[in-house]
């Protein structure tokens, strides 16, 4: 047995008062007691200042290498190489305290297929994202048309193993081609998709850009959003009815933030951006917005498509969400808690509760006080190992 011990604890949802001494067995948080409680006999205590749950990154594409044809590379990549690209991208997330990711669109099943490993981040998986022939990633393999093929799409994942069905509901800025302020599914299409999804026990998150397509994807009934940018021909429209909806409904919203400090969008990719008015400063606005709207926001970063949006960005988007004014214990369980709801992953991970996962991030400094501390880790714990830093 092992513990962690920090006179400053976050437990995923609120500050726990004088700290706590975490123990560990295995791979599994025995206990949460208070740092003042005897430590068992044969119990070694590591201290750390602070501690709280890894972190969660609720949108990662682990086959994204970050270079800067990271997802236009895709047709051109062997077997091994993507294998490869997931053993990095696994690395920089667990080096950055990020013990639990979802990939919402790998290539042709390769993380859906991939062993599920001991050691390393806790993985839910969607497989090639649902799209429209010729739509946003079709490069991933999940081209569908029709509802009788989308329903059969959607079962296709069940029956894989798939834990969450993506499907994009607008066009991407990253596939030309596309439109993100159009939609690429009619109602009754992604109704479908949301219906034969929950009938089969899995969750559904809608890629979606266009305030169209925000609007369409809530109307259908998904769970979650993705970039939920609600893009309009004059930029980002966040209408009262929207927000409403996605308050009211409990619609996880993943704004997709996090960057790499100094570091920008490839050229062309900013040429598309500036074309659809969607430059990342009001994108931060909106996403801000939304949060004031009552809208339950998750701190998913986009990780691995290009050199600002490398794996392991989680304290950036956390740092950014505390930027625009959501209060650090919120901002915090949208990386922990509440990403952890959002992943269905609640009953493993995103809190310091026993019988979760040993699932650890301790740190040199208070981060509900100082949110940069999240850049700092000094030890991450993923299943009860330590990760070499
Ligand atoms: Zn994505």
């Amino acid at each position: 047995m092992r513990g962690y011990r920090a006179a400053v604890a976050f437990d995923g949802t609120h500050r726990l008062p004088g700290g706590a001494l975490v123990l560990v067995e295995n791979s599994t948080i025995i206990g949460v007691e208070p740092v003042t409680a005897p430590v068992p006999d044969r119990c070694v205590v590591v201290d750390h200042p602070a501690l709280l749950p890894g972190l969660i990154d609720s949108h990662v594409h682990l086959c994204g290498d970050s270079s800067p044809r990271a997802l236009e590379q895709f047709a051109e990549l062997s077997a091994e190489r993507v294998q490869d690209i997931i053993d990095t991208a696994e690395q920089q997330h667990l080096r950055a305290g990020v013990t639990a990711v979802r990939d919402l669109g790998d290539l042709e099943w390769a993380v859906v297929d991939r062993p599920r490993a001991a050691i390393g981040p806790t993985i839910v998986a969607a497989g090639p994202p649902i799209t429209s022939p010729g739509g946003h990633c079709w490069a991933m393999g999940g081209e569908v048309a029709g509802i009788e093929a989308l329903r059969r799409a959607v079962r296709e994942r069940a029956e894989r193993g798939a834990d969450v069905v993506k499907i994009m509901a607008s066009g991407g800025v990253l596939t030309p081609g596309t439109d993100v302020l159009a939609c690429q599914f009619s109602l009754e299409e992604m109704r479908a998709v949301v219906e034969e999804a929950h009938a089969l026990g899995l969750p559904v998150t809608a890629h979606a850009h266009g305030l169209a397509a925000v609007r369409r994807s809530m109307d259908a009934g998904v769970d979650g959003i993705e970039h939920g940018s609600c893009l309009t021909t004059d930029g980002p429209q966040l209408s009262t009815e929207v927000a409403v909806g996605l308050a009211t409904a409990g619609t996880y919203v993943c704004p997709t933030l996090g960057e790499v400090p100094g570091v920008d969008p490839p050229p062309h990719i900013q040429a598309r951006l500036l074309e659809v008015g969607a430059d990342l400063d009001r994108h931060r606005e909106h996403a801000a917005a939304m949060q004031r709207a009552g809208v339950t926001l998750t701190a998913g970063t986009d990780a691995g498509i290009g050199p600002s949006k490398r794996h392991g960005l989680v304290p950036m988007a956390v740092a950014d969400l505390v930027a625009f004014g959501m209060p650090a214990t919120e901002a915090l369980a949208a990386a922990t808690s509440t990403a952890a709801r959002a992943c269905g992953l609640q009953a493993r991970t995103g809190r310091l509760a026993i019988g979760l996962d040993a699932d650890l991030l301790l740190l040199d400094s208070d981060p509900l006080i100082d949110v940069t501390a999240l850049q700092r880790p000094r030890a991450v714990v993923s299943r009860g190992r330590e990760i070499p830093l």
